[in-house]
């Protein structure tokens, strides 16, 4: 049996193959989002499928991931911030007309959690929250190898927990929001500001390990914020494990360093915080939207 996985980003539409067992990916096809609507995004989307499915004829189902919060009930996706003209798009109806396959709707970050939860970091365990520390900050949790969606559909939205009201703004206008303090975006801004001059986010952790003492104050801020949210989450959900991913993880020891001390003074001993880095990559999203589409 083939899925085939469609990730939906600003800037690229991602679809691949997933077959096999164990499951792996076996072709993709990359082409740069059209920015002059939804309808124009979804008809590329069915160009790329289309392609591969000529190549696996077998495919029994297209599961898709959105860079925004979707309408599991409806099948449609309310808006992507990052997208001209995504607003309300009928996508599960829109592709199952294009494409005559049943279609499945995802949100981004959730497919990458789910690809970790089934294949990757997570595998195998009970239940598991994964977090892309990204531009932004996303994340999902899953129930042993399914995304819990939460009643409204928003179920990981991590990022837009307020962790510190009164601190900086973010897209959705919200002050303190997670992603608008610990994100690479919101490092970046503020290395940059603390030091007068314009810094990456990697800079900003080569200059924090270097010694620079006021970036360290400011990556190490960010990262205590992480890790304080994963303590308090620990509370709620008491899940088996963390998986962290993205950009800013590729740091590596040292971001995972902090951010587990963070949570294990946060968590208070009510129980351990179980961190595990990331295994799917860049293609998590394609290979987690695939996995949605199973029956
Ligand atoms: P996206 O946000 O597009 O989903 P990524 O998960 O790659 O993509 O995250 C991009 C963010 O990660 C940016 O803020 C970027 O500056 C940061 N980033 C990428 N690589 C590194 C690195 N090696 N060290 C620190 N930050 C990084």
């Amino acid at each position: 049996m083939a899925l085939i996985g469609v990730d939906i980003g600003g800037t690229k539409i991602s679809v691949g193959v997933l077959v096999g067992e164990p499951q792996h990916l076996v072709s993709k096809v990359i082409e740069p989002t059209p920015q002059a609507g939804w309808q124009a995004v979804l008809d590329q989307v069915v160009v790329q499928v289309q392609q591969l499915r000529s190549q696996y004829p077998k495919t029994r189902a297209v599961g898709v991931g959105v860079p925004g919060p979707p309408n599991f009930a409806k099948g449609e996706v309310r808006f992507a911030p990052n997208i001209p003209g995504f607003v309300d798009v009928p996508l599960v109806h829109y592709l199952t007309e294009q494409l005559g396959l049943p279609v499945a709707l995802e949100n981004d970050a959730n497919a990458a959690g789910l690809a970790e939860a089934v294949l990757g970091a997570a595998k195998g365990t009970s239940s598991s929250i994964f977090i892309t520390v990204s531009t932004g900050i996303g994340g999902g949790i899953c129930i042993r190898d399914r995304v819990w969606h939460g009643h409204n559909g928003i179920a990981g939205e991590v990022g837009h927990v307020i962790a510190l009201q009164g601190a900086a703004v973010s897209g959705v206008g919200q002050s303190g929001a997670l992603e608008a303090i610990a994100s690479g975006r919101a490092i970046a801004r503020d290395v940059s500001f603390a030091l007068g001059r314009e810094i990456s986010t990697k800079e900003a952790f080569d200059l924090a390990q270097s010694g620079n003492r006021v970036a360290k104050a400011v990556v190490d801020n960010a990262l205590y914020f992480i890790g304080r949210m994963l303590g308090d989450l620990q509370k709620v959900f008491d899940p088996e494990v963390f998986v962290l991913g993205g950009g800013v993880a590729e740091v590596g020891d040292y971001f995972f360093e902090a951010v587990q001390a963070a949570a294990t003074t946060s968590a208070g001993g009510f129980a351990p915080v179980q961190i595990r880095r990331a295994q799917m990559g860049y293609d998590a999203g394609v290979i987690g939207a695939a996995l949605s589409a199973r029956p």
